[in-house]
């Protein structure tokens, strides 16, 4: 491996074929970034089928695959997996190591960084190589109110936010080889570990194509149901801004922002939500925001490609009546326009 490559890690399945669920964003963010550095990039894939990992980093320019399937991997334990990557550090001194920031992912890079003397950064949302060798590495800061820039020399771990938006990185066709890394995980000691986890809701609001969100202009608990209800109509997915959460008028996986789920809809509607950087870094990333509320200067008309002035409690009902019509006209073959 060239001594300025940069290694792609992921585990935990959860995508399509049980490739992680952001394998594809942290492939196009190194890709990105490796291309500006002139490296090769390797995938270390822990996981059960490299096969199907090396068809989409094919995809992605990816010159080979690291694949491990240590048996001490099956769970996520955080020391054994600092272990684990400590030693793929050690064996390919990569220049840079490129996680998705997930949850577990969370309780292993900063330590990673710690042992193998490298620097780190989290909450990354672009690299970019400099003239002089360094990186230019921009964070989200301060709750996704400032975007940071660090330069890094040397070695270092960049932790990418999740569903930070970037650009597809698709490549020419490869197909990388797979080489079997074995590592020694037996005895590992363990400070930490993860005694359960909270189940998840089945479709998962980060994957919605259509959100529906409410916020405390929705004036009370009741009124969520029409947020719920346009959501349903539209094929969708309600969500939530966090005092209506912290409230209980809804449940907590249904919140988006920097402390809830970050999303990346085709649209997103948010009824009778002011705004605020800490709800929005939530659902910039949308292709298109709809905003209702009845203050014509609420930030949210700031992010919002279509913005309706007025009271959500009027316009959700309307809006529920056109697409009912609208579909009910469908099935009736009464035209589309
Ligand atoms: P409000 O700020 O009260 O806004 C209500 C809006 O509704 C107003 O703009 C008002 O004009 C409008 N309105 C009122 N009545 C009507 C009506 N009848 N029709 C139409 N419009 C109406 N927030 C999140 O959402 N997600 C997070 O993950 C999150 N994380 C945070 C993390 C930190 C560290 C901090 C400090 C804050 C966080 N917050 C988060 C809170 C955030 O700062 C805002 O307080 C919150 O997003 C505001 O929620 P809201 O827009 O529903 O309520």
């Amino acid at each position: 491996m060239a001594a300025n490559a940069v290694a792609v890690c992921s585990w935990g399945a959860g995508g399509a074929g049980g490739l992680p669920a952001a394998a594809e964003e942290v492939l196009t963010f190194a890709a990105e970034l490796a291309s500006g550095l002139g490296a090769e990039r390797r995938w270390l894939f822990i996981g059960q089928d490299p096969q199907r990992a090396a068809e989409v980093a094919g995809r992605f320019g990816v010159a080979g695959i690291d694949w491990v399937a240590e048996p001490e991997l099956d769970e996520f334990r955080p020391d054994v997996y600092v272990e684990a990557l400590r030693q793929y550090w050690e064996l390919r001194r990569p220049r840079a190591m490129v996680v998705s920031q997930t949850f577990d992912a969370r309780l292993v890079v900063p330590r990673l960084a710690g042992r193998v003397g490298c620097g780190v950064v989290m909450n990354c949302l672009e690299a970019r190589a400099q003239a002089g060798g360094g990186l230019e590495v921009v964070a989200s800061a301060y709750g996704g109110d400032t975007r940071a820039v660090y330069e890094c020399h040397g070695p270092v771990l960049l932790a990418i936010a999740p569903n930070a938006p970037r650009r597809s990185a698709a490549g020419a066709l490869s197909r990388p080889a797979v080489e079997r890394v074995k590592l020694r995980l037996g005895g590992v000691p363990e400070r930490a570990a993860v005694i359960g986890r909270s189940s998840m809701p089945v479709p998962r609001l980060e994957d919605a194509e259509v959100i529906v969100a409410g916020g405390r202009g929705l004036g009370s608990p009741e009124n969520y149901k029409l947020v719920e209800e346009l959501a349903a109509a539209l094929g969708g997915m309600a969500g939530a801004s966090r005092p209506i959460v912290d409230e209980g008028w809804a449940p907590p996986w249904r919140q988006v922002g920097l402390t809830g789920k970050i999303t990346k809809p085709a649209l997103y509607i948010a009824a009778g939500i002011s705004g605020a950087s800490q709800h929005m870094v939530g659902c910039a990333a949308a292709k298109t925001i709809v905003a209702i509320n009845r203050d014509p200067d609420a930030a949210v008309f700031r992010y919002a490609r279509y913005g309706i002035v007025g009271d959500c409690l009027e316009v959700l009902p309307a809006l529920l009546r056109a697409v009912r019509n609208r579909s009910g006209a469908g099935e009736r073959g009464e035209g589309s326009g």
